[in-house]
């Protein structure tokens, strides 16, 4: 089951909830959606150096 919950409220997109899953994430304290992508972004240069 799918179900539209909204739109981000950085990038834009649509946030689903799939079965019961919120694919994205309501930030505390303004109670914004956001998209997985931006609650939860890819993390490059953390540290780990990537030696080619
Ligand atoms: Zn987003």
């Amino acid at each position: 089951m799918r179900e539209l919950v909204g739109h981000c409220q950085r990038c834009g997109k649509a946030v689903y909830c799939e079965d019961g899953f919120l694919n994205g994430a309501i930030v505390e304290g303004s109670g914004a959606l956001i998209c997985s992508d931006c609650a939860y972004p890819p993390k490059e240069a953390e540290g780990s150096e990537s030696s080619e």
